[in-house]
């Protein structure tokens, strides 16, 4: 096993942007819940992970804050597993409200516009608290601790003292909590709900966390470590439509326009973006906006979006795929198998190239020779192309390389190291590789 490391083009990129959206103290902290006023306000860290890929965290990616808003779509889906759609739909609305987080919206009937302002999240935590006091000995809390600590794949903990701070100081969550149950919206004690919910917001997590739990959303709610089915496709869906409609209160509209992925902002300064089926991205930093959103994490989600190609209503011709398979082979017959055979297929862009960014890497640093057979490439993306340059340019100087690639999809005399081979000489492996 190799001692060195070679250094992955895909985290590169990311932690370049990271870097470049660092400068600039623009915004406050929220102040409102004391714990968050006394967080240092340079903290920032992002991550990203695809949903069958690694974890890539950059800067203060161990810190521990507290989860606030971006807990809402994430027990909303609890609800929906526990209660059933209708239950909830019957209770909360899912229309964007165009007001703030902490706005008193509500239909006349009592039924908050969405699950993601707060009237609409201390509903929905309410139907939780009704049902399983009415049902079992469960604590709901525990139900809500538990749902999002297998989301993230972890057993998270409460920031107990800022939950004390948020529940000492929250009048206006507890006279919407009382609104709620005076029109019958929650059955339960209303002071009972607003505490459940004040925990449900103090819940700790890392970037690590977030990208772990976008990476279940992202992959339909089958966490990528684990293996555990946490929701069903169906409630997922859900869940990422009142992300992408109302996630970002009363800029769930530019924000869509301008970054395009489904995202939760929280006071804490967390971004929980997620891409269905391709990728979770996540930012931190105490420093708000106006609206409640991070300014530095709105800024590396804007300038990643722009730059990798990300936003969700850019067609781009749907890009589909990148490894048809891989083995290790004996492709220059001197008896040992020491190359890796990685055949590429489709129309690969920047997030289908990650896979092929891992298993390079993965083997470079193992010292196997590495053949990359592009042959059922039908088009590789401008910034995929790049970065496939800049994987060659690092590795060509360590392994032996060879690359089929006779549509010339890269450019060859980039690289004057790497052996470009042509159909005949894969012929020719293929022929005594079957003889
Ligand atoms: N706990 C916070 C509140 O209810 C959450 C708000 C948020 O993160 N936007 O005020």
């Amino acid at each position: 096993m190799s001692e060195r490391t070679i250094s992955s083009p895909f985290r590169d990129t990311l932690a370049e942007i990271t870097e470049r959206c660092r400068p600039g103290d623009e915004g406050a902290n929220a102040d409102y819940i004391g714990g968050l006023a006394a967080v240092d306000p340079a903290l920032y860290a992002t991550a990203a992970i695809t949903p069958d890929g690694d974890l890539y965290a950059f800067g203060d990616a161990d810190h521990e804050f507290t989860i606030q808003s971006m807990s809402k779509p994430l027990v909303y889906g609890l609800a929906i597993e526990e209660l059933g759609l209708a239950a909830v739909l019957r209770r909360v609305g899912v229309e964007p409200s165009g007001d703030s987080f902490n706005s008193i919206s509500l239909s006349p009937g009592g039924r908050p516009v969405n699950p993601m302002i707060n009237a609409g999240a201390l509903a929905v935590h309410g139907l939780l608290h009704d049902r399983i006091l009415d049902c079992s000995a469960a604590d709901p809390d525990e139900l809500v601790l538990d749902g999002l600590s297998r989301l993230a794949g972890r057993r998270l903990t409460v920031d107990e003292e800022l939950f004390a701070d948020e529940a000492a100081t929250g009048y206006r969550n507890l006279a919407i909590a009382n609104l709620l149950r005076s029109a019958g919206t929650i059955e339960g004690n209303p002071r009972h709900v607003y505490e459940g919910y004040c925990r449900q917001c103090s819940i700790r997590v890392t970037v690590r966390d977030l990208a772990m739990i976008g990476a279940t959303l992202a992959a339909g709610g089958i966490h990528p470590a684990t293996g555990e089915r946490v929701l069903r496709a169906e409630t997922v869906q859900w869940v990422l439509s009142v992300m992408s409609t109302c996630g970002m209160y009363d800029s769930a509209g530019s924000w869509m326009n301008t970054v395009g992925i489904p995202a939760k902002s929280g006071v804490s300064g967390g971004i929980l973006g997620v891409i269905p089926g391709q990728l979770a991205i996540v930012a931190f930093s105490p420093r708000l906006d106006e609206v409640g959103t991070s300014v530095r994490g709105a800024r590396f989600f804007r300038t990643a979006s722009a730059e990798l190609g990300l936003h969700m209503m850019r067609i781009t011709g749907r890009p589909t795929g990148a490894l048809r398979n891989r083995a290790v082979v004996d492709f220059d017959d001197d008896g040992v198998r020491d190359t890796t055979l990685l055949r590429l297929y489709g129309d690969i862009d920047f997030t289908s190239y990650e896979s092929i960014d891992r298993e390079v890497i993965y083997d470079a640093e193992r010292h196997r020779s590495l053949f990359l057979d592009l042959v059922e490439v039908r088009s590789i993306g401008a910034v995929a192309a790049a970065h496939i340059h800049r994987l060659l340019d690092r590795i060509s100087g360590e392994v032996r390389v060879f690359v089929h690639d006779p549509a010339e999809l890269l450019e060859h005399d980039r690289h004057p190291q790497v052996t470009w081979v042509d159909a005949a000489t894969v012929r020719e492996y293929r022929s005594t590789r079957s003889s």
